[in-house]
């Protein structure tokens, strides 16, 4: 059950409430965010428990058992929630905000020659952020891993040359420090959005986390995986749809097109859409990249390669700069019409 508090408890009480539910054997857990204050209270009985502090002071509201998740929901935040990422003076955006930001790059960096080049064309094209990952989950121990530590000196030369804003994928809590100095977004991948090690530790760095959903989890799952940032005192979450695995087979997952409204009506949280991961295929990325725009995406991220026939992970789903560049004209136009702008 969760209990929100009224923040202005001093923290004398706050410990007294928790001391007085630990001794009736609950656990407990207080969490501060969004200028919120939440009692978490676990253990047999807690219904009961928190129906009786019901109303009591300092208690302003008992939510049901039913809800796993609170922070990330719109019951605890009604406005859509905007995260900044880089900062101002230098290269800005604003995921949630008016305007749908596009990341662009490859899937994984490769050599400190085609990934600069490569990021200038993305600079090119008016795009602010540069994907590149250089730890890569891969799911066969075999395939290329990425390039691992030699790979940060790369993302800070592209950072430095162009001024593109960063995003890299983090592991496991190892890299997680040493990642954050570098990249101004830390990727979360479908593989690890239930590491919810790797949830807290990330929680406690100030960092946006663009969370990608995982590709077996409900919305609900994702929601709560959120939940673990949140409440680990981290509040720039950005979400996002990769597609889920299905019966279907000709696309490699299934972009679930309708998690997109589903979520902005279940969270505030800002939510994005990978066309490239979801289709596995170049020739779809464009209808989905634009549908998930129609849709109401806060965002999308492309896999764009230079040469995608010879990258060393993804090309199939890769698209090469001219191609990137003729969806961004079309992606305008859907953009406006519905009203939207790109960035
Ligand atoms: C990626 O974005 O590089 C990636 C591996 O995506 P996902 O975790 O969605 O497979
Ligand atoms: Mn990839």
């Amino acid at each position: 059950m969760i209990l929100v508090l009224d923040p202005g408890m001093e923290e004398k009480q706050q410990q007294e409430l928790c001391l007085k539910l630990q001794k009736k054997g609950f656990y407990t857990r207080l969490v501060n965010q969004y200028g919120r204050l939440l009692l978490s209270i676990d253990g047999p009985g807690e219904e009961d428990c928190a129906r009786e502090l019901e109303g009591s002071k300092g208690v302003l509201e008992v939510i049901p058992g039913r809800h796993s998740y609170y922070l990330a929901s719109r019951r605890c935040h009604r406005k859509n929630s905007q995260v900044r990422v880089g900062r101002s003076g230098n290269t800005e955006v604003v995921f949630g905000g008016d305007a749908a930001v596009v990341i662009g790059g490859p899937c994984a960096v490769e050599s400190e020659e085609g990934a600069l080049s490569l990021a200038h064309k993305i600079k090119d094209s008016g795009c602010h952020v540069f994907r590149g990952m250089i730890f890569k989950p891969r799911s066969s121990p075999y395939s290329f891993q990425g390039l691992g530590r030699a790979g940060l000196s790369i993302l800070d030369k592209i950072k430095k040359e162009t001024g593109l804003l960063i995003l890299t994928e983090v592991r496991d809590p190892l890299e997680a420090e040493l990642v954050a100095d570098h990249a101004d977004i830390i990727q979360v991948g479908t593989r690890n959005m239930s590491n919810f090690q790797l949830l807290r530790h990330l929680g406690q760095i100030q960092r946006p986390v663009l969370l990608k959903r995982g590709m077996g989890s409900s919305i609900e799952e994702l929601l709560c995986a959120a939940e673990y940032l949140l409440a680990h005192g981290n509040a720039d979450v950005i979400l996002c749809e990769r597609g889920i695995r299905t019966f279907e087979h000709f696309t490699r997952f299934s972009l679930d097109i309708g998690a997109v409204p589903a979520i902005k009506q279940l969270s505030h949280l800002p939510i994005i859409v990978d066309p490239s991961h979801a289709s596995g295929r170049s020739s779809l990325v464009e209808p989905l990249a634009l549908a998930a725009l129609a849709a109401g995406a806060d965002g999308l991220m492309l896999e764009v390669h230079a040469q995608p026939e010879a990258a060393f992970s993804d090309g199939a789903q890769s698209i090469n700069p001219d191609e990137f560049n003729r969806f961004l004209e079309r992606a305008h136009k859907v953009a406006a019409a519905v009203g939207r702008q790109l960035i």
